[in-house]
């Protein structure tokens, strides 16, 4: 994951909003893209990045601890851009809900910086052609009958919607032993709801190999896989042709499933590339090699 320096000398990480060592504000900069230290000018609630030296002040979302983005004063807004890519955030009446939609953005704003860093859409986007990503974080509502109306967490037309259950720790942890799913953690259901989205964002004329590597999802009704899946009717030998049991449930969820372990590689290899270990030791996750 993405670091940094504080002006004071000391290494910062992607999430700290102070500096335990000089006190100074920390957060990413949304002009030059750092981790840095954000030093108070003469006018109230503005700051220079360390690092690249525009004025700044804080996203609106950092008075929740929900984000530690600075915004340039000239974009003339009052979120930063990770947090404008949030179309729904859960009610705040509920306090708990506040650590959940944190947790969830934090996931939220590991994967927007990784896609950044490789160049993946939503930036820049394929053909030119606009697939706007949005993120609703939403509760499990009642509707007028009484009757609990449960938030599907999946990706629909560049909406990926989490259901903030997800962000309870206890409740993931039994999901993950109900449903059989070894790897469920907040920030792979983003990863998997994205490869969702860049399946939807790809054009045909970059589909050569689709249907060689994951199949043809049209020659397989993804309601009847689901059903047979949910049923037992589960390929065994699956370790042998996909990354994940539910990644064989059908080419839908063999492509997201993929892109779900390829963006976790990446990322444990940029924090092995960020990390202090011996030059030897590392490895080159330059851009030029993801292409
Ligand atoms: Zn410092
Ligand atoms: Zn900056
Ligand atoms: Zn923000
Ligand atoms: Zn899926």
């Amino acid at each position: 994951m993405k670091t940094g320096k504080c002006s004071c000398g000391a290494k910062v990480f992607f999430d700290n909003s102070q500096c335990i060592a000089c006190g100074k504000l920390l957060g990413h900069c949304d002009r030059c893209d750092e981790i840095a230290a954000f030093i108070p000018t003469a006018i109230a609630q503005q700051f220079a990045c360390s690092s690249c030296g525009t004025t700044t002040k804080s996203c609106r979302n950092r008075r929740f601890g929900v984000c530690n983005s600075q915004v340039p004063i000239d974009h003339g807004k009052s979120l930063c851009d990770w947090c404008e890519f949030t179309e729904v955030v859960p009610s705040l009446d509920d306090h708990s809900n506040v650590q959940k939609w944190k947790e969830l953005e934090k996931s939220k704003r590991q994967l927007l910086s990784q896609l950044w860093t490789f160049r993946l859409p939503p930036h820049p986007n394929f053909d030119g052609d606009e697939k706007p990503l949005r993120f609703r974080f939403l509760a499990d509502s009642v509707d007028e009958n009484g009757n609990v109306v449960r938030t599907v967490t999946g990706h629909a037309d560049g909406i990926i919607t989490i259901n903030i259950n997800e962000a309870d720790s206890v409740y993931r942890e039994k999901q993950r032993i109900k449903l059989r799913e070894p790897q469920r953690t907040l920030i792979g259901h983003l990863r998997h709801e994205y490869g969702h989205y860049l399946d939807w964002c790809i054009p045909q004329s970059k589909r050569s190999s689709y249907i060689d590597l994951f199949g043809d999802p049209q020659a397989i009704p993804y309601s009847d896989a689901m059903e047979r899946y949910y049923a037992g009717q589960r390929l065994h030998n699956w370790r042998a042709s996909y990354v994940s049991e539910y990644a064989s449930m059908h080419p839908w969820e063999d492509f997201a499933e993929s892109v779900n372990l390829y963006l976790d590689i990446l990322a444990v290899a940029q924090t092995v590339t960020q990390s202090s270990l011996p030059r030897e030791m590392t490895i080159d996750v330059s851009t030029d090699d993801m292409t």
